[in-house]
Parts: structure tokens; C-alpha cells; sequence
């Protein structure tokens, strides 16, 4: 007998109410007998599983916790629940609804007026229509805000041109959270742009080994029109647009980091509790019991750590660095989780369907999305010595 579900262990529901461990129940389920089953075919094509759109969409848990339009109006840490069981399942499927739920709808409910969210909040909730977020470059990464994607005023709107890099989802998506350096020449300013407007191209990264399945892509904007009812009027610059769109979402990327880790804990609990060697089990071993415990350790720290960060921004008192420190800590953790867990499979470790080598691939994605591991540790610092390492 061996512990199966380590969040149940760590006290992770305790978060929920007795409804909610319901729904959090029926979220588990229904991924894993609808869409586990089915992504290691998309793991090794690299396409994405438009199949299982629909089994995310039965899982009520769209629009997040924002009010109206069809949401689910979950609460934080139900919301949180439901990306650790996205990411422990399969984190190609979960960074698919991450962009478009954390990063697409979020980020139009913090930054879009009311007449925008009217027009595209209804489709979007119900995954009709599909979201994305672009702000890195081919040229500009961590150095997101001298991006060189521009507008320029032109009659009843703009004219965009530029390119975007690993943006999820832009094949098929319909709108892109686009961020340019703006008409007003005051900094960074939001758009929301029809991904079939003329003058735009995407393209698919080929070669990811790390989440394969979702569709990471480039954008080529040229000159393209965007018309003056698609600028996000609250986006003035850096700080109140991309940058507090990230600030939310990074809340969620610890969350990611969580479900990861527990999908690798899990399918290597219950390989080193069958395999033998030397007659006896892999997990009765001394050197294995320390690794299962520094596993866990981890584990529970990102949770708890997590799980107070969100409570922090969802009540208004969390700042930037403090979730970028969260952020960036989680991913840490994680990817000695995934790393320990790979190493104690031995050789079989290595093979996909064993369920641990696809965590350990898709950690190294989390570590560096929505900003490198680096950058947030430094965003984290910046604060807290009040000097800025980077500009
Ligand atoms: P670079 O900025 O080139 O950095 C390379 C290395 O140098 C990193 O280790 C970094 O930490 C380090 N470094 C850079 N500057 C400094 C410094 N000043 N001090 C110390 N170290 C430094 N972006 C979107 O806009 N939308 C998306 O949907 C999206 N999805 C993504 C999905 C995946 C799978 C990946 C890999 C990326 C995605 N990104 C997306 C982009 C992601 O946010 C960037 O990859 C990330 O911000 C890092 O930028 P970069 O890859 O250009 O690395």
C-alpha cells in the first residue's frame, strides 16, 4: 500500500469546499478517462488533439473566476485546482486552455472595455472562438518591452507590422492579444487582432520536444489594419498592460508547475512500487525512500507557497515580485521533481508511455515561459534590494 494521490497527501483539499472537491473530482475523471488516454498519439505527431476540445468543455470550468458571459465564476483556488488536473494530466492540452483562458480571456477582462468583452467574451467561453497571446519576438524575449512591432495611426484605426514568436494556439486561433509599441509613442499598448485579417501569416515552430502537442507558433504582421474599436483603451504602457496581464497569469504558471510535478510524482510512485530489483522493490530502497521524500517536500512547498500567492493577488495585496519569485521557485522545484522522478524509473524512464519523461520535457517549457526562471528571480530581487539588474 503506498500513498497514490500525493495532493490529497499534502492537504491540498483542504482548499475546497466539499462542493468544489466534487467538481475537482469530476474535472480528474473525465481527463483521465476522456483525454489521458488519448494524447500519447499527439505527443508523438505533434499535432494538436482538437478532438478534446470538447472534453474541456465539458468540464465547466471557462472564464475562470470573472463574472457573467457564460463563465464558470469559479473561486481562485477551484480555478487553481482545476490547472493542476489539466497539467498533471497533459500539459501540451492545459497550456492550450492556459493561453487562451489565463492569457486571452483574463487578459481582456483586466484590460478590455465593456463593448469589447460584449462582442467576444460569449464565443470565447465557449471555447467557439479561440485566444492567444502575443508579445515575444523573434528579436525580443526577456527584453519584451522594446519589442519592435509598432502601429501607426492611419484613418479609423491603425496599421500594424511586426512579427510574434512561440505564441500557443495562433494557428487556430481566431484573436490575438497583440502587443505593440503604440501610436502615442508612450510605450506598449494592447490589440485585440483577427488572426484572418489580411496581412497576417502564422506559421508552426516544427522540432518542440517539449510540449508537443500544443501548437506554438511565429506571426508576421504586415501592415496590417486594426481597426480603432480593437485597441485595448486601459493599456497605456508596459505596467498596465502586458506586464499586469502577466502578473495575473504567472499566478496560474505556479499552479502549472504544481500539476506537473504531481503527474510525474504519481506515475513514478506507482512504477517503483511494482519493480523489483534484488528481490525487492525499487521503493523500499533507502536511496530511493530519500528521493520520494525530497519529491514530496517539494511538493508540498509549491502547493502551499502557491496556494498563498493566490489568496495574496486574488485579495490585492500580492505584488509583482512576489509572484515572480513564486513563479520562478515553483519551477525550480519542479524541475528536480520531474528529474527525480524520471531517474528513478531507470531506463524505462525514458519512454513515453511510462508517463514520466513527458513531465520532465514539459518542465523545462513551464520553467521558461511567461518568463524565464532568470528574469522572474531578477523582477523578485528588484524589489526586494531596490536596485534593477535589468532595465
Ligand atoms: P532569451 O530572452 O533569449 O533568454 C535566453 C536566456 O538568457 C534565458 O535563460 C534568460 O533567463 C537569460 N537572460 C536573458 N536576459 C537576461 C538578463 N538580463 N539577466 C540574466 N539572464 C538573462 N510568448 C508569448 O508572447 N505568447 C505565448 O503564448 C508564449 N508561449 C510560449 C510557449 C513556449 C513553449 C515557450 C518556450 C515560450 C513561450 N513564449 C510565449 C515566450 C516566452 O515567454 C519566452 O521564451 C521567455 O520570455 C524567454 O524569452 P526567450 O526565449 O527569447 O529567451
Amino acid at each position: 500500500k503506498y500513498v497514490q494521490s500525493c495532493l490529497e497527501w499534502c492537504g491540498f483539499d483542504e482548499y475546497l469546499t466539499p462542493e468544489e472537491i466534487k467538481h475537482r473530482n469530476f474535472v480528474r475523471k473525465t481527463l483521465e478517462e476522456e483525454a489521458a488516454p488519448k494524447m500519447d498519439k499527439y505527443i508523438h505527431s505533434t499535432e494538436f488533439p482538437f478532438e478534446l476540445v470538447d472534453v474541456i468543455k465539458k468540464l465547466k470550468i471557462n472564464g475562470t473566476i470573472n463574472k457573467g458571459y457564460g463563465s464558470a465564476e469559479l473561486s481562485p483556488m477551484m480555478m487553481a485546482a482545476a490547472y493542476v488536473e489539466l497539467f498533471r494530466v497533459d500539459a501540451s492540452l492545459a497550456t492550450f486552455f492556459l493561453v487562451h483562458n489565463s492569457l486571452g480571456i483574463d487578459a481582456l477582462y483586466l484590460t478590455a472595455s465593456k463593448k469589447q468583452l460584449d462582442e467576444i467574451m460569449p464565443k470565447a467561453m465557449t471555447l467557439e472562438k479561440i485566444l492567444c497571446f502575443g508579445l515575444t519576438e523573434k528579436d525580443y524575449g526577456s527584453d519584451a518591452t522594446s519589442l519592435e512591432t509598432t502601429v501607426t495611426k492611419t484613418k479609423g484605426g491603425y496599421i500594424l507590422n511586426g512579427n510574434k514568436r512561440w505564441i500557443g494556439n495562433a494557428t487556430h486561433a481566431d484573436y490575438v492579444v497583440c502587443w505593440a509599441q503604440g501610436a502615442s509613442k508612450k510605450g506598449i499598448e494592447g490589440f485585440i487582432v483577427d488572426l484572418k485579417s489580411k496581412g497576417v501569416t502564422t506559421e508552426k515552430i516544427e522540432g518542440k520536444m517539449s510540449l508537443r502537442a500544443v501548437q506554438n507558433c511565429n506571426i508576421f504582421f504586415d501592415s496590417v489594419f486594426v481597426p480603432e474599436s480593437c485597441r485595448l483603451e486601459k493599456t497605456e504602457n508596459f505596467v498596465t498592460g502586458a506586464g499586469k496581464v502577466l502578473k495575473h497569469s504567472r499566478v496560474n504558471v505556479c499552479w502549472a508547475a504544481v500539476g506537473i510535478a504531481v503527474g510525474a510524482y504519481d506515475s513514478c510512485l506507482k512504477y517503483v512500487s511494482n519493480r523489483k530489483q534484488f528481490g525487492k522493490t525499487i521503493s523500499s530502497f533507502q536511496l530511493s525512500q530519500e528521493k520520494i521524500g525530497r519529491m514530496m517536500g517539494n511538493i508540498n512547498g509549491m502547493i502551499h507557497y502557491a496556494a498563498r500567492i493566490t489568496q495574496l493577488y486574488y485579495d490585492g495585496k500580492a505584488t509583482m515580485g512576489q509572484i515572480a519569485l513564486c513563479k520562478a521557485w515553483c519551477t525550480l522545484r519542479g524541475r528536480e521533481v520531474v528529474a527525480l522522478a524520471r531517474e528513478l524509473c531507470g531506463g524505462n524512464g525514458i519512454i513515453l508511455e511510462n508517463g514520466v519523461m513527458k513531465h520532465f520535457i514539459d518542465m523545462e517549457a513551464i520553467y521558461t515561459y511567461e518568463g524565464s526562471y532568470d528574469i522572474n528571480i531578477l523582477v523578485a530581487a528588484r524589489e526586494l534590494t531596490g536596485k534593477a539588474a535589468f532595465k
